[in-house]
């Protein structure tokens, strides 16, 4: 009995393991068509500072039109991406799209708001990155103060390496952030090696501040930590009012959630920029808490 029931396991595994690879291999060729054929696109998060109501920066999420399935989050095709190597690509794509677009809203007389790229651990172990993300800068004309870097820390990062590459790639100018902070590499040795100019903390943290204590007091610790380090601190994943007041009571000011609002298209990002330049203008600067 024990020996069928062995065997049953192993056939249903196999055949598991099967239509795994199978959907990883049509996954991987229909990716590489969607690269070349211009199926992806970024929508942009907003990032807004609560105590002065504007826009201080916009996150870069790639998303991938799909000519049957429609748009695709990158949920369903980022951690394939980064299985087989096709982050690289991907995310070099994103950051001169990023580039391109950002110069573009300035060249067209938009708000200047910074950009945040998204920077796979593949890319960053990559060849002559440094070299690569100074070429797209010069190449799109954007200002390297107005590009912030996402990096999420990682245990198969060296911490010389990194610390090497970091400091390289801040003499371009570009800014340095840590993304889902608390979820990764629990060193926090690297914080004070590492010239990290901003700490994302994890929307899971976020999730349960008002019914979590533990996780309102890993919240409420990092922002003072950062105050501390002189860092600046933003905060995923705010969904509620009652989770803004929290962060806005202990001195986070910077938001981005689905409260605010969600990834826009281009055109619904370019609108909210004029709204809230339109609103800066009129000196209704009105912070929507103090
Ligand atoms: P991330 O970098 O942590 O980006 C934030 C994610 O949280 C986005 O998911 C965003 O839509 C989502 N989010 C924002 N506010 C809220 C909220 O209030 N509630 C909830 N539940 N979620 C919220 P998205 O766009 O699906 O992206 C998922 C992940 O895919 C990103 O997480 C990032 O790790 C990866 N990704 C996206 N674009 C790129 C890229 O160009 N390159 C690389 N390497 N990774 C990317
Ligand atoms: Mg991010
Ligand atoms: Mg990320
Ligand atoms: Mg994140």
């Amino acid at each position: 009995r024990a020996k069928e029931k062995g065997k049953n396991n192993y056939q249903l595994f196999n055949s598991e393991m099967k239509s795994v690879s199978l959907k990883r291999l049509t996954l991987e060729s229909e990716l590489r068509r969607a690269l070349a054929k211009n199926e992806l696109l970024l929508h942009y998060q907003p990032q807004i500072n609560i105590a002065t109501g504007r826009i201080v920066g916009f996150e870069a999420l790639v998303r991938w039109q799909h000519p049957e399935r429609g748009l695709v989050a990158p949920g369903e095709f980022i951690p394939f991406a980064e299985d087989s190597g096709l982050i690289v690509p991907i995310g070099e794509w994103a950051l001169k799209e990023a580039c391109r677009q950002n110069k573009q809203w300035q060249d067209a007389g938009l708000e200047v708001v910074p950009v945040s790229v998204n920077l796979s651990i593949r890319q960053f172990m990559q060849h002559q990155l440094c070299a690569r993300i100074g070429r797209t800068l010069r190449e799109t004309g954007l200002d390297p103060g107005l590009l912030e870097l996402e990096i999420t820390e990682s245990c198969t990062m060296d911490i010389d390496y990194a610390s090497d590459l970091l400091h390289e790639l801040k003499k371009l100018g570009v800014k340095i952030s840590i993304d889902d902070f608390g979820t990764g590499y629990s060193s926090l040795s690297y914080l004070k090696k590492f010239p990290i100019d901003k700490l994302k903390i994890d929307r899971s943290f976020v999730r349960d501040i008002m019914t979590d204590p533990n996780d309102a007091a890993i919240v409420a610790s990092i922002i003072a930590m950062t105050r501390h380090l002189n860092m600046e601190v933003i905060a995923e994943g705010v969904e509620t009012e009652e989770q803004l007041r929290f962060l806005h009571d202990n001195q986070c000011h910077l938001i981005q959630g689905f409260y605010l609002s969600p990834p826009l298209a281009v055109p619904d990002a370019e609108h909210l920029m004029k709204l809230y330049s339109a609103q800066a203008a009129a000196g209704e600067e009105s912070p929507p808490l103090n």
